[in-house]
């Protein structure tokens, strides 16, 4: 069998986090790599998010019992799942496909995979930043989710069991403990679940600027270009970009949510949705938070960043380029308000991003035998800052011909094919 070129660059499109955290990988085992990206790296969705980095963020978001909740998140407190009226027709396959994760066999096969992905998280975040000078980034904290009615919390139910089948820490909170552990959150949360052994970095997108400036230490080449099109060559690939192209023998897609739109054909059905997320992050906001805290009702994380504190969440399926909604961003700043009552509003920025999301929850890491040279490293979804570098490391070992650590089959292209679930 002929081993892998490990002297040729391979080319990665797209320099999010998870882009940067693959070339990190490739240049560990000495492959040169070249990063297009159109802006600058780790600035789109790996900006904005909510910094968690946690092995225990293992449940999908489609579980048992999901649709009953549909309703509920669409015109409930805050509102926090909307459909773009562009998007209304396109919701309905993906929908689908979404409940038809939701049963518990598949929730438990699906946990699995993103155990593989979440599980090794801390570490390997821990390896790429140190020797950077800023291994501060990444804090050890623990993640609170805060509920108004704590009646239905139970560390019986499916996504406790499964945690703590894998070993999760976790731990029922009364209103008290709360109060003591997080004295800023609002009296109006009753109960909590504390899940121990998590991580938060206090800067996505300055953790993806220092890797990116590793990476570029290790040799990489950085080159900004806007990429309009693949298309097969003689040697591999030319990545045509509006100022021109670019050959490659081997590429691998990290495009995030624009991934699917730059495929070439392929026999795969890559059902791959727009799920925007927006933030508001407060800038002098007179109170400290000690760690991840979710509001469970409302759907957003909030925890004390470099740049202030940062309220983060909401899904909204709309396409990436519709203009951010004014009424959900007055929502948002209503919901921070609620939830940590002493909060000083006054100084807060506003993003919105959109998360790359397949209907499992898990991204696309594979090959594809028809389209020799090209690799699949996208759609990470909610998950994509903690994922990143195992699936950096996974995508690598593919590209090198070494034996996958872990079974790849429920990353793989195939998977929403005809008769896949
Ligand atoms: C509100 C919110 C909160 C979140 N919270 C968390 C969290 O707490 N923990 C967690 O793990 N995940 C979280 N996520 C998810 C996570 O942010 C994403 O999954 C992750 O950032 C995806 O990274 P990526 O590298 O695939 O995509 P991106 O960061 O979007 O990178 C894609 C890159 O492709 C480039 N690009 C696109 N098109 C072109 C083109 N035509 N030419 C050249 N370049 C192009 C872009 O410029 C960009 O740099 C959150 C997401 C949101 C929205």
């Amino acid at each position: 069998m002929q081993q892998p070129d490990k002297a040729t660059p391979v080319t990665i499109l797209g320099a999010g986090i998870v882009g940067i955290c693959t070339a990190l990988s490739l240049l560990e085992r000495g492959v040169p790599v070249i990063l297009i990206d159109r802006g600058e790296p780790g600035q789109a969705t790996s900006y904005g998010n909510a910094g968690v980095v946690s092995p225990w963020s293992l449940v999908p978001q489609a579980v048992p019992g999901i649709w009953r909740n549909i309703p509920k998140l669409m015109l409930g407190h805050g509102r926090p799942l909307s459909v773009h009226p562009k998007y209304a027709l396109k919701i309905l396959p993906w929908g689908a496909r979404f409940l038809q994760q939701s049963s518990e066999e598949r929730v438990r096969a699906t946990s699995d995979a993103m155990a593989n992905l979440c599980g090794p998280s801390i570490d390997l975040f821990t390896k790429h930043l140190t020797g950077t000078g800023h291994e501060g980034l990444l804090v050890d904290t623990m993640y609170l989710q805060l509920y108004r009615d704590g009646s239905k919390l139970t560390l019986d139910a499916l996504d406790c069991r499964i945690r703590a089948e894998k070993g999760a820490d976790m731990e029922v909170l009364g209103q008290d403990e709360l109060s003591r552990l997080e004295p800023a959150v609002s009296a109006d949360f009753k109960a909590g679940l504390l899940v121990k052994g998590t991580a938060r970095v206090r800067a996505p997108g300055r953790l993806a600027a220092i890797l990116a400036e590793k990476a570029a230490r290790l040799g990489a080449t950085f080159v900004k270009a806007n990429i309009k099109r693949l298309q097969k060559s003689e040697t591999g690939w030319t990545v045509q970009c509006e100022d021109g192209d670019h050959e490659a023998e081997r590429i691998i897609m990290c495009l995030g949510v624009w991934s699917a739109d730059l495929l070439p054909d392929i026999k795969h059905k890559v059902p791959l949705m727009s799920e925007r997320g927006y933030h508001a992050e407060f800038s002098n906001p007179g109170i400290e938070l000690n760690h991840s805290v979710m509001d469970a009702d409302a759907k957003f994380i909030a925890s004390s960043m470099e740049g202030g504190v940062r309220v983060a969440g909401h899904a909204e399926f709309a396409p990436p380029d519709a203009p951010p909604s004014k009424r959900r961003q007055k929502i948002f700043l209503r919901l921070a308000k609620a939830a940590f009552p002493d909060l000083q509003t006054g100084n807060v920025s506003l993003w919105t991003g959109c998360r790359p999301s397949f209907p499992d929850s898990l991204p696309m890491i594979d090959q594809l035998d028809e389209q020799p040279g090209l690799f699949l490293n996208f759609g990470h979804s909610h998950y994509g800052l903690m994922m990143s570098p195992a699936s950096g490391e996974l995508t690598a070992q593919l590209v090198c011909g070494d034996r996958p650590n872990v079974s790849l089959d429920g990353y793989s292209a195939s998977r929403f094919d005809q008769n896949g679930a």
